[in-house]
Formats: structure tokens, C-alpha cells, sequence
């Protein structure tokens, strides 16, 4: 059979989240809502800024009495500090204003403090001449009462938190969080804080799935282990479509005789297995049980981290409704040599440091360490091989983990 790339792996996951309705919607307040998805678009009921205001400590004038400002001075009629009301600028003196301070009607430009000196008589005098408008934010310059600020599909950064308080709203509407199972299968699994028996290894992929989902504020049911035994797998997956908006698996969706759950949903649910050109990762697997959509990925751990950053994150953020979902690549030389092109796209455990991209060891999939060693994976296409000093695609867990 041959193997799908991964562009298409990923076309057909979000086509396919795409058309699963959008979670409910929640109002939330702007504190809870840091990570969240909006699902209404933002408008403004007010002009930000509310009205002009002073860029820099200084003084204020119309320009208009420029000639005397520079020529004799002129007396200074008030004192406007940030978050007064002024009086009306009387024309032929100027105000002393401070930075965001409101600029009094009657005043169009403001001059820094450092160009201004003031004489015994208290008169201002102004070294140079101003234009009209210098040294003032003027009203709306930052957002227009009325516009829509941000559209829906918009994972909030803090900053998108600033803008929305900024336009004096503090509630949100976002989607509701994705109810998210995690199910760790294998008979050979323990978890950790029990004995170790003969044959047995601890569970860890359920901790670096819950970890990644966590970080992403996804709603977690965490349903721990499912024995190998296709009884069992068929009511575990029919008690968790239930409850959940996607199951996400690990182990049991390879072709060996004890991977039941790749069995279980092929005979009672709906298996679209592509065996993927992805390296670690090519088991990964899509499939629908009792309505509820499945994710199952192959069981080594390095497989799991991989295939969950670039194939599971971005169908659950587009589950959501967020339109950019892939991660940001970057174009940077490689530290390391890659001589024997694969056949499949190779994602590696990989550390940038000082501008080139280190390999952390050993690449195997069963290996966990170097990916704790990393900070991202280097990405090496199919067929491709890479001299030092080439340039390789790197892939930062930075914007991988969030
Ligand atoms: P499988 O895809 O079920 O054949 O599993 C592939 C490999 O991953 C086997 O060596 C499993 O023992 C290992 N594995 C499966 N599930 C886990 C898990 N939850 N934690 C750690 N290793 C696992
Ligand atoms: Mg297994």
C-alpha cells in the first residue's frame, strides 16, 4: 500500500473537523478567557483613544501663537496631568500637559518639555516652531468606535485581552472547551507508582497526551488503560462517545493480531487508516465510533508527541473554529548531516541553539529522552538528504505546546 503524505493526512483531518458543528459558546469573563477561541466578532463602542492626548510630557499651544512662543514666551494658564478634565486653552498661552494627558480645546500641538524653557517671569519660551498635531495621539487613532476589532476564529493571546478591555468590555464570548478522552491501550501497560511486573512497562503516553491537551485548555476525560481484548475496547469506545467530543488513543491501531482497537473500529465503527509517509507516526489513524470522532495514534511515545503536535493539535484547534491552525516553520541551517534520504517525511528531536539546529540523539520512536532534550523537531522531507550547513525546516515546541 502505498503512503499518504502528510499534507493530505492533514487536508482531510480538518476537512473532516470542519465539518463537525462548533461547540456551544460560553461568556466568560477576560480573565478566563487567556487560550480560549472567540466565537463572536469584538466591536468597539468607543473611540480608543476616547479623546486626543498628549505623546509626551511638555506644553501645549495652538500653533497659531507659534511666533510669540518662540519670540517672547508665553505665560502657562494651567496644569493638565493624565486623567484630568482641562479648561478651555486660552489663546496666547500655552498649558503644561503631561504624556496621556487630555490636550485642551483650543490646543493643537504639544512640545517636549526638553525644547522648552521657562524664564523668571514663568513664561514659556519655545526653542523651534511646531506643526499642527505634533506630539498629540489624536482620538481614534488606535480603534474607530463601531469597527470590529477581532474576528471569530481568534485564539486570544494577551494582547487580544488588552485590546478587548481597551474598548471597556469585560466578558467574552468564546467557544466552549473540547471534552477531550484519553485512552492509553496495551496490555503490557502499567502506571507509574505500581510495581513493575515481568513484561510490563509504566504508561507514559497518557501523561505527555493529557500534558499537550492541557496545555492547549482542552477539557480532559482521562480514561486510563484498555486491555487488549476487543470486548472490553468496544464498550470502553461506546461508554466515551458518550461523554466525550473526540477520543484520542494510543497503541493498537498497527496491523499485528493484538491490535484490537484498529479491529474494534473497523468492524464496528467507521476506520479510515491511511499508514502515513510520517516518520515517527505512520500508524496514525482516523476513525468514527458511535458518532464520536477517534484519533488513534501509534503506541511508541516519540510517535505520540509527533503526531499529536502536527496532526491531532490542528485538528482540535480547527474543531474550534480557528482558521490558523498550522504551525509556524522555520528556515534555519542545519548543525547535522542527514546523508540517507527515507521514504517517508522525518520528523526529529532537535534543539536550536545559536541560529543551527542540533540533533538530541537517538531518533528511534520508542525513544522519550531526546525529546525531552529538544525544543523542537527538524523536519526532513522524503527523499531529501541534508549536508551541514544546509538549510532544514524547524519546527519550535514554542509554538507547537500552545
Ligand atoms: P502498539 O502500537 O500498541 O503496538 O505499541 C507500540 C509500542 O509502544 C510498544 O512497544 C508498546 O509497548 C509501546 N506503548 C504503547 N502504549 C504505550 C504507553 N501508553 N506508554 C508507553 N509505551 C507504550
Ligand atoms: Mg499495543
Amino acid at each position: 500500500m502505498s503512503l499518504m503524505a502528510v499534507s493530505e493526512a492533514l487536508h482531510r483531518l480538518l476537512a473532516s473537523a470542519s465539518a463537525e458543528p462548533l461547540p456551544e459558546t460560553e461568556t466568560l469573563k477576560l480573565e478566563a478567557a487567556l487560550g480560549r477561541v472567540l466565537a463572536r466578532p469584538v466591536r468597539s463602542a468607543y473611540d480608543v483613544p476616547p479623546w486626543d492626548n498628549s505623546a509626551m510630557d511638555g506644553y501645549a499651544l495652538h500653533t497659531d501663537d507659534m511666533e510669540m512662543a518662540t519670540a517672547q514666551g508665553l505665560p502657562v494658564s494651567q496644569r493638565i496631568t493624565a486623567g484630568m478634565a482641562p479648561e478651555p486653552l486660552a489663546r496666547g498661552t500655552c498649558a503644561r500637559i503631561f504624556t496621556g494627558a487630555p490636550v485642551p480645546a483650543g490646543a493643537n500641538s504639544v512640545e517636549m518639555q526638553e525644547n522648552v524653557h521657562i524664564d523668571d517671569q514663568g513664561l514659556a519660551h519655545f526653542a523651534k516652531a511646531l506643526n499642527p498635531g505634533q506630539n498629540i495621539r489624536p482620538q481614534g487613532q488606535d480603534i474607530r468606535a463601531g469597527h470590529i476589532l477581532l474576528e471569530p476564529g481568534l485564539r486570544l493571546k494577551p494582547q487580544d485581552l488588552g485590546i478587548i478591555a481597551s474598548v471597556g468590555l469585560d466578558t467574552v464570548e468564546v467557544t466552549r472547551a473540547l471534552r477531550v478522552a484519553v485512552l492509553s491501550t496495551g496490555d503490557e501497560l502499567v502506571e507509574p507508582g505500581q510495581p513493575l511486573g515481568p513484561g510490563q512497562i509504566f504508561n507514559s503516553n497518557r501523561f505527555t497526551l493529557i500534558g499537550c491537551l492541557q496545555r492547549l485548555g482542552h477539557q480532559v476525560i482521562d480514561a486510563g488503560i484498555l486491555a487488549d481484548e476487543p470486548e472490553a475496547t468496544r464498550t470502553r469506545l461506546q461508554t466515551l462517545a458518550g461523554r466525550a467530543d473526540v477520543i484520542i488513543t494510543s497503541g493498537g491501531v498497527s496491523v499485528g493480531e493484538a491490535d484490537y482497537l484498529g479491529q474494534t473500529l473497523r468492524e464496528h465503527g467507521e476506520l479510515d487508516m491511511w499508514k502515513l509517509a510520517i516518520k515517527p507516526g505512520k500508524p496514525f489513524t482516523l476513525a468514527r465510533f458511535a458518532g464520536t470522532p477517534v484519533l488513534g495514534l501509534p503506541g511508541n511515545p516519540a510517535a505520540v508527541l509527533v503526531t499529536f503536535l502536527l496532526l491531532v493539535r490542528p485538528y482540535l484547534l480547527r474543531r474550534l473554529g480557528v482558521h490558523e491552525v498550522e504551525p509556524v516553520k522555520l528556515e534555519v541551517p542545519a548543525g547535522f548531516e542527514w546523508p540517507r534520504a527515507g521514504n517517508r517525511e522525518e520528523y526529529l528531536r532537535a534543539r536550536l541553539e545559536q541560529g543551527r539546529v542540533m540533533l538530541t540523539g537517538n531518533q528511534s520512536s520508542g525513544v522519550l529522552s531526546t525529546a525531552s532534550l529538544a525544543n523542537g523537531l527538524a523536519c526532513i522531507q522524503a527523499g531529501k538528504t541534508l549536508a551541514e550547513g544546509d538549510q532544514v525546516l524547524f519546527l519550535s515546541f514554542a509554538g507547537l505546546f500552545d
